[in-house]
C-alpha cells in the first residue's frame, strides 16, 4: 500500500530526515514510535504531500506520489489528521462531516459514510448540530477522524492522536483505531505513547534523529531492550526480538 525508501527531508538548512524506510500493507496498522523532535511528523508531512522530500521515493499505491500536492495526495486516497487537528471551529459537527466527504461522487455515497462514521463515533452523532468549538478534546480529535474518514480513504495517517488529551478519551480513540484494524482499515500512526502505540499496531518502526534504528512486530517490540528502556521506562528482563538497524 506504501513504500517509503530513503526519505530525506529538511526545513531550510537543517535536516531532518536521514533515509528513513519503512512500509505499511493493506490491512497494517502500523506505529512510527519516537521521542519528541525525531522527525516523526516530518515523516506524515512528506508522505502527505507538505513537505517535498530532498531525495528517497514515496510509493502509494503503486504511484510515486513524494513531491505531489497535498490535494492531489488527498484524491488518491490518504487522509492525514493532523496533531493540530484542524477542523472548522464554527461549523456543526455536521457540516465538518459533509466537507469531509466533498471528494465523494455521489450524495449517496456521503450519507452511506455519514452513517458508518456515526456507527464508530456515536458521541458524533449526538452532537451532529453543535458547533465543533464547543466540543472537548477528545470529541474534537474523534470529529478529525471522522472527517478523514468521510473520504473513506485507502490510508489514514494519524499524527499524535493522544496528545492533549484526558486518559479516557484516549482510551476511546484507540480504541476507534483498533476497531477501524478490525475492519481492514489501514492505518499508519504516529506516537509518543509508546505503550499505547505498541498494543493497537501490528509492526511498527521506532525514529530516532530522522533515522529507522529497529522495526518489528509490535508484540515482540514490547520486550526489546531499547523499547523496554528507552520508551516504555522499563527494566531490561528478556533477550532482543525484532530487527535492529
Ligand atoms: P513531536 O513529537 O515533538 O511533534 P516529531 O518527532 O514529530 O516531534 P518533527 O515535528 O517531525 O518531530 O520535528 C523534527 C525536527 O524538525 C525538530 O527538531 C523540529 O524542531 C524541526 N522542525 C519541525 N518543523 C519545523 C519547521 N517548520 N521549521 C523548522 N524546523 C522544524
Amino acid at each position: 500500500m506504501l513504500e517509503v525508501r530513503e526519505l530525506e527531508a529538511a526545513y531550510g538548512k537543517i535536516r531532518v530526515l536521514w533515509g528513513a524506510s519503512f512500509r505499511v500493507a493493506a490491512g497494517e496498522t502500523v506505529a512510527i514510535l519516537g521521542a519528541n523532535g525525531a522527525g516523526k511528523t516530518t515523516i506524515l508531512k512528506a508522505v502527505a504531500g507538505l513537505l517535498p522530500p530532498l531525495a528517497g521515493s514515496i510509493t502509494f499505491r503503486d504511484q510515486e506520489i513524494a513531491r505531489l500536492p497535498p490535494h492531489q495526495v488527498a484524491r488518491r486516497g490518504l487522509a492525514l489528521v493532523p496533531e493540530g487537528r484542524e477542523i472548522f471551529p464554527d461549523m456543526s459537527v455536521y457540516e465538518n462531516l459533509l466537507l469531509g466527504g466533498r471528494l465523494q461522487p455521489s450524495r449517496r455515497g456521503v450519507m452511506d459514510t455519514l452513517a458508518w462514521v456515526y456507527t464508530i463515533f456515536p458521541r458524533l452523532r449526538e452532537r451532529a448540530r453543535q458547533t465543533a468549538a464547543t466540543l472537548s478534546g477528545g470529541e474534537q480529535q474523534m470529529l478529525a477522524i471522522a472527517r478523514a474518514l468521510m473520504s473513506r480513504p485507502h490510508l489514514l495517517l494519524l499524527d499524535e492522536p493522544s496528545t492533549g488529551l484526558a486518559p479516557t478519551a484516549v482510551e476511546t480513540i484507540f480504541g476507534v483505531v483498533k476497531t477501524l484494524g478490525a475492519q481492514g482499515a489501514t492505518t499508519l500512526l504516529v506516537e509518543q505513547n509508546v505503550h499505547l502505540a505498541l498494543e493497537i499496531a501490528d509492526r511498527a518502526y521506532v525514529l530516532e534523529r530522522g533515522r529507522i534504528v529497529l522495526d518489528g512486530e509490535a508484540r515482540q517490540l514490547r520486550d526489546h531492550p531499547l523499547v523496554r528502556e528507552a520508551y516504555l521506562g522499563l527494566p531490561v528482563s528478556r533477550p532482543p526480538a525484532g530487527n535492529s538497524r
